[in-house]
């Protein structure tokens, strides 16, 4: 019977990362690199990077920049690499040039039009969609593509005539169990354009043979292309590593996740001011769980608790609120001293501090319970600039307009009596609370804090008397009579 753990000899696991170069790094290429990463850290293999770079047209520096500095940031080291393909061109050369000769490749002379014509007629006729090739035997020296020669196999059982003879091919999936495809249905797929210019199954498989991968765990997005793999690996006498094809990560409506729904780019979740161990503990949890259901894991508790056995095989829901939730929660781990300089690396000491950084410490004191991501620091932070208001927000109920007024120039009288260096949240209260308490806390603490606030919701008066600074509390209770005398 089939042991999918039967592998576990510790030091043969070698798994890869394997991104093209063509976007930034996705949220889903980050979740099967970290999958990678724990199975190795966990069974003391090693973890290599690839950068799968043949495609030339699509693939960009930058991209791959972002994807190394992305890796990096989550903590997702590579004990080898990056190897990129497009250093490897005389090795894939040497294989395609074996299989030419040993005809299990053939050139392929049909252009775009022509194979574009065969498949309308395939469509209009409910055909199965491959290329029939005429020159699949004709040995040419050269040609359009060079394709693989599906073997020949004898009829199956039931004696169907096919073109290619119905040929099963059947893995064992780690996470899904027994894969079937028929090579029927794959038809002759192409390895490359030329000699030097490979194309993805190819270089994939002379590459996880060369680099002695022993385990290919990657999205189910690729799971149709392992059974040629398979067949490419048979043609050349290679060894098939296990399989395990990650479920795919779903938007809330259970669509492919989608830049449509939901940023899909771990630069922006870094940008929007997520921690790196929480975009860790969140994508570890996109069709993984231990056992205990824990939500909330440290790396080192992963790397313990982590296994292909407790992988999912349906959808993983990408659930923005949990998401909000983690960081929140491992952002109360953090320091005000340590938020701040997060914050400053993030986005600048212009942006983020407010007067001068002692200051800034008290906000963050003072608002970290708000804030579920260190971007959120930049609106309250902006929530401080007093904003046109009306006069109204001044009043506390029934009281007239008059007594506020008066409520307010007492405020005022006591606060500029108060020295500069006894100007902090408790000093102020023992100053300023006898007197709301005589004339009532409503009728004081109120108008004090729409006039500080300029807003009907804000942190509590002293608190903001506080991080405003005297001149600016004096400023602003004179705006607020100002505008209860007009
Ligand atoms: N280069 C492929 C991708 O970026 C991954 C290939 C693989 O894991 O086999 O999707």
């Amino acid at each position: 019977m089939f042991n999918p753990f039967s592998f576990l000899n510790k030091n043969k696991i070698r798994v890869r990362i394997a991104p093209s170069p063509t976007g930034y790094l996705h949220i889903g290429t980050a979740r099967t690199a970290l999958f990678n990463w724990l199975f190795a850290k966990k069974y003391k293999g090693k973890f290599i990077l690839r950068i799968e770079d043949t495609d030339l047209e699509r693939s960009e520096k930058r991209f791959e920049d972002d994807i190394l500095k992305g890796l990096k940031w989550l903590g997702l080291d590579w004990d080898e690499g990056p190897y990129r393909q497009s250093e490897r061109l005389d090795l894939y050369a040497k294989y395609l040039e074996q299989l030419l000769k040993e005809k299990k490749a053939y050139y392929c002379p049909h252009t775009k039009e022509e194979l574009e014509k065969e498949r309308e007629w395939q469509v209009a006729n409910n055909a199965v969609l491959i290329h029939n090739c005429d020159a699949r035997n004709k040995n040419l020296n050269t040609g359009e593509l060079i394709r693989f020669k599906i073997p020949e196999i004898s009829p199956n059982a039931s004696g169907n005539e096919t073109t290619y003879p119905a040929h099963q091919i059947v893995f064992d999936d780690i996470i899904r169990g027994q894969v079937h495809f028929f090579t029927s249905l794959l038809g002759d797929f192409a390895l490359a354009k030329n000699l030097r210019t490979p194309l993805y199954n190819f270089a994939v498989v002379i590459d996880d043979f060369e680099m002695r991968i022993s385990h290919v765990i990657r999205g189910e997005d690729h799971i149709a292309n392992t059974p040629k793999q398979i067949l490419l690996q048979e043609a050349l006498g290679f060894t098939r590593p296990k399989y395990a094809h990650l479920p795919l990560i779903l938007d809330p409506d259970r669509s492919k996740m989608s830049k449509r729904h939901s940023a899909t780019a771990i630069q922006e979740y870094k940008e929007s001011g997520y921690l790196p161990e929480t975009l860790v503990n969140f994508i570890a949890l996109l069709g993984w769980h231990p056992q205990d259901d824990k939500e909330k894991i440290s790396i080192n508790e992963l790397i313990g608790k982590f296994g292909l056995d407790r992988i999912q095989k349906g959808g993983a829901v990408f659930d923005v609120q949990k998401l909000n939730w983690l960081n929140s929660e491992y952002l109360k781990e953090k320091t005000a001293g340590e938020l701040l300089k997060s914050l400053i690396d993030l986005y600048g000491e212009e942006k983020i501090i407010f007067k001068d950084k002692n200051n800034t410490l008290k906000l963050l004191e003072l608002e970290r319970s708000r804030m579920e991501k260190l971007g959120d620091f930049l609106d309250l932070k902006n929530n401080l600039l007093l904003k046109e208001y009306d006069a109204n927000l001044l009043i506390w109920k029934n009281t007239g307009k008059e007594k506020i007024k008066e409520n307010l120039r007492t405020i005022q009288e006591i606060t500029r009596s108060i020295f500069e260096h006894e100007f902090n949240q408790k000093k102020l209260e023992i100053y300023l609370m006898p007197f709301a308490n005589q004339q009532g806390r409503g009728e004081v603490l109120w108008p004090l804090r729409a006039a500080l606030s300029g807003r009907d919701k804000s942190p509590g008066p002293f608190e903001l008397m506080d991080i405003l600074g005297k001149d600016e509390v004096l400023k602003r209770i004179e705006i607020a009579i100002k505008k209860l005398e007009s």
